[in-house]
This record gives C-alpha cells, sequence and structure tokens, in this order.
C-alpha cells in the first residue's frame, strides 16, 4: 500500500514512512493511493470477533508488507489491552433507535486514545529498528496533549514538548498532562490563546535553526490515527447486523477526523446509511455540508472546547476524494482558501457530499436539553461533546429500521463542570484517575513570546538543536 499526497507534488511513501511524516511536503495530507476493500464476507468473518482481531483485519489492509500479521496482533494487543472495558469501545443502547458508542474507555477519557497508543507504539517500533529519535511538539487545547504524552510516556524514540495555553484548559485536562513525570515529557503553559501556541508551533517546524532537532507531529492530520479510528465503525457495524443491515453514525467534530474515518469505512464497503457531522456554533462544517460555505469565522469558546476550531485539516482529504482525486483541482481551491480563508463547494462536489453526509449546527440549549434527556431518560451522563453528536442524531430523519450510534468522544468527568450545570449531577472519575486531583505537577510557565517558547525546547531537547 503506498500514500500519496492530495496536492501531488510530495514523494509517495509506504506506510511506515507516512506515519512517522504527518504534514506532506507540498502542504497537502497523504491518503492511500486506493481505498482498500471490506467485503461482505469478510464482514461477516468479523461477527464475535474481538476488538483486536477487528483491528487486525482492518489495519492489515493499509500497511502493505511494512508489518506482518504476527506484528500488527502484537501492536493492537498492547494498545488496546490497556483500556478499562474488555469490549473496548463498548455499544450502549439509549432507546429503540438510538446508541452511543463509547470511546473513551482508553487511559485520559477520551476517543484520541484509540489512535495515540496505538501510534505511541508505531513510533517505537519504526523508531527503534531505524535507530532514529524525534522530537514531537505540539500544541493542545486539552485532549490531544494528554493522550499523545500518555502514549510516548517513558518511550526512548521520541521527546515531547506540549504547549498548552496557561489557565485556558479544564484542571483534569491539565492535571492529566501535568502528573506524568518522565524525563521524555515536557509541559509547558503559555501564555496567551491556543491559536498562539498553535502558531509557535508552526512557527518552529519552519525555523532552520530547529532543523536538527527532528521534529514531528501528533495531531490528527497523521494519517496512522485516522486509519486506527476506522476500526470501531466497523466494529459497531458488524454488532448492529452489517453487512445485512447499515447503521448511521452521528459525530462530533472538530477538525473532521473522526468522521472522515467514517468515510473510509463507507469506502471500503461497510454499509453506511448516513454519516451525520454534528458542530457547536464553531460550524463552519455545517456551513459547507448544508450550503457549500467553507469559510472561517472567529472562533466563539463552547462547553465543548475540542470542537472549538475554525479551519478544519482533515476536510481537505474529502475534498481531494470527491473532487476525483485531481491534486490540480485540489490544490486551487486550498491554495485560494489558504489565501481568502473562503472556499465555495462546486456543484459536483455538494452532490457526491450531500449523498453520504448530513450535518447540523447544535447551540448551548440544545446541547444541554439532551444532556438532560440522556440522564433523565436513558440514565446515562454523558459529556458537552457526545451530548452534541446525540442531539444532531435525534433530528436526523431517517428510515425506522435503521440504527443511529453517536460516537460518544469523551468521559463526562473530564467535563464535569458543564455536566453538572445540566443535570445537577456530578460525574466522578474513573477508580484508576482518583488521585489525580492530589498527584504532584510539573510544568513550565512561559511567556507567549515565539522566542521564549524556541529557547526553552533548544536548551532543553536531548537532540542537538
Ligand atoms: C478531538 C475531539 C473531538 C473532535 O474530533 P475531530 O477528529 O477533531 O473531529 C470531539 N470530541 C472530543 C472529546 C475530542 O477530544
Amino acid at each position: 500500500m503506498n500514500y500519496i499526497s492530495t496536492r501531488g507534488q510530495a514523494p509517495v511513501l509506504d506506510f511506515e514512512a507516512v506515519t512517522l511524516a504527518g504534514l506532506a511536503s507540498d502542504g497537502g495530507l497523504y491518503v492511500p493511493e486506493a481505498w482498500p476493500a471490506l467485503t461482505p464476507d469478510e464482514l461477516r468473518a468479523l461477527r464475535g470477533a474481538s476488538y483486536e482481531e477487528t483491528a487486525n483485519a482492518v489495519i492489515a489492509k493499509f500497511v502493505g508488507d511494512t508489518l506482518s500479521a504476527e506484528e500488527i496482533a502484537e501492536l493492537t494487543k498492547a494498545a488496546y489491552g490497556a483500556f478499562s472495558h474488555a469490549a473496548v469501545t463498548p455499544l450502549v443502547q439509549l432507546d429503540g433507535r438510538h446508541w452511543l458508542l463509547e470511546l473513551f474507555h482508553g487511559p485520559t477519557l477520551a476517543f484520541k486514545d484509540v489512535a495515540l497508543q496505538l501510534l505511541g507504539l508505531l513510533f517505537e517500533k519504526f523508531l527503534t529498528a531505524r535507530g532514529e529519535r524525534l522530537t514531537i511538539v505540539g500544541a493542545t487545547s486539552g485532549d490531544t496533549g494528554s493522550a499523545a504524552i500518555n502514549a510516548l510516556a517513558g518511550r526512548e524514540c521520541a521527546e515531547v514538548f506540549m504547549l498548552h495555553p496557561a489557565g485556558r484548559v479544564s484542571d483534569v485536562q491539565r492535571r492529566q498532562m501535568t502528573t506524568v513525570i518522565a524525563p521524555n515529557v515536557h509541559n509547558l503553559a503559555i501564555e496567551g490563546s491556543f491559536d498562539d501556541a498553535q502558531a509557535h508551533v508552526k512557527r518552529m517546524f519552519r525555523d532552520p535553526d530547529m532543523a536538527g532537532l527532528r521534529l514531528s507531529a501528533v495531531n490528527s492530520i497523521n494519517w496512522a490515527r485516522l486509519m486506527a479510528q476506522i476500526v470501531y465503525y466497523v466494529y459497531a457495524a458488524v454488532r448492529l447486523g452489517a453487512p445485512d443491515r447499515s447503521v448511521a453514525f452521528s459525530v462530533p467534530t472538530g477538525n473532521f477526523g473522526d468522521v472522515f474515518a467514517g468515510y473510509v469505512a463507507a469506502r471500503m464497503g461497510l454499509p453506511v446509511e448516513r454519516l451525520i457531522v454534528a458542530t457547536n456554533v464553531n460550524d463552519i462544517l455545517h456551513r459547507a455540508l448544508s450550503a457549500g460555505d467553507y469559510s472561517a469565522g472567529t472562533v466563539s469558546p463552547t462547553a465543548a472546547p475540542s470542537m472549538d476550531i475554525q479551519v478544519s485539516s482533515n476536510f481537505e482529504r474529502l475534498l481531494f476524494d470527491l473532487a476525483d482525486r485531481d491534486p490540480a483541482r485540489l490544490t486551487a481551491m486550498m491554495e485560494g482558501f489558504d489565501e481568502t480563508k473562503r472556499l465555495r463547494l462546486d456543484d459536483d462536489i455538494r452532490e457526491k457530499a450531500a449523498a453520504m453526509f448530513s450535518s447540523a449546527r447544535i447551540d448551548a440549549d440544545e446541547m444541554s436539553m439532551t444532556l438532560q434527556w440522556a440522564w433523565r431518560q436513558t440514565g446515562n451522563l454523558i459529556d458537552p461533546h457526545t451530548a452534541i453528536g446525540l442531539a444532531a442524531a435525534r433530528q436526523e430523519e431517517l428510515a425506522a429500521d435503521v440504527p443511529v450510534v453517536t460516537l460518544a468522544t469523551a468521559h463526562p468527568a473530564k467535563f464535569e463542570t458543564a455536566v453538572e450545570r445540566a443535570t445537577g449531577m456530578r460525574p466522578q472519575l474513573p477508580g484508576r484517575l482518583s488521585g489525580l486531583m492530589d498527584r504532584a505537577e510539573a510544568y513550565e510557565t512561559l511567556p507567549g513570546t515565539y522566542e521564549a517558547v524556541r529557547d526553552f525546547v533548544r536548551t532543553n531537547a536531548a537532540l542537538p538543536a
């Protein structure tokens, strides 16, 4: 299996190289050169399969000969053995039609663990064999940072510098990062907003003075992360009757990564009736899918902060596929967007998107009412991101025999204040995190200038800049 860039000018890479690369050198994103198929018989053979077995079957389609079946099985066992639920991503039935797919049973309580636990192991395997080491720099508004730190802490292959905006992540989110004490983990609280921290990270990648550090990223533009997320769509749909019955999914979305994994599952042959893209008031994706208007506004902070995003990096992968994989056409669209922050989608692309995607914009009241509905009518405490997905799912009109699965992307205790405000119930942290609020923290607070951040990374990195 080879990987090509959406913009057509970067080298073709195999799975190992694409995992280590992140962004393509032409500014595009890597995608498989063709979608592999999951046949109805292969899907039927997954009935009764464990999560790990399902993962092994899906991952084998994407790695070519960079990993053997035995190596894949070892990796998935190590990645998913650490989840606190035996089913890894259990389905919970809410009523006759609606289901939750709980993706938060990993070590840091958000769905990002599903991909990052595997990615940490892939990095270690590939880099150890090459005798190489990377410096990972990232900016986080909360969930990615803790999932990446947990996946990489103590690993020889990588050193992690994680920037978060000082005072602007929740206490639980900060402590999940800063209480991980390991020589290869550096937490930096940066004065300013998430966008400021993100701008410092992007500048470090372009800074020639940082070249010796071999910088790399673990954000959701990394193909291996998306690949790992395809698995739970297959796992859930097979449990609900695929390939002989089709299933709809509702996905609370920010960067379009999670829902793009669902699109890939459908392209591979999983019978997906509909993908519902659920946004909060930061609704660029809803405007794009419902009106063809992909234009960035300013970000409004909400109770679902992991979706407070105005440019959805992975949307480029969808546009590439819907534009018949024509890199010249895609490049023209994206360069126009980069310049003006606006893009009007052509009719053929809108039509193809509408065949698979619906979308909804859920405001704070609808989010809160859905949180209450889930608690009062079904006895489930859900987090604000999940509530946005469920609100969109409940609005969608579908045939009566189609089950609708909402992706539950975070544990409610991660966003306890918003959950308590809506339901009157304070969600409890799971047992294995119960000491979190008492553990010692380690982090540096830095002023919000690029020079302060750059100098800290250069002085403290193990690799010479
Ligand atoms: C990151 C995140 C999202 C958005 O996921 P994307 O892949 O960016 O669409 C939704 N919910 C939670 C809890 C998250 O952490």
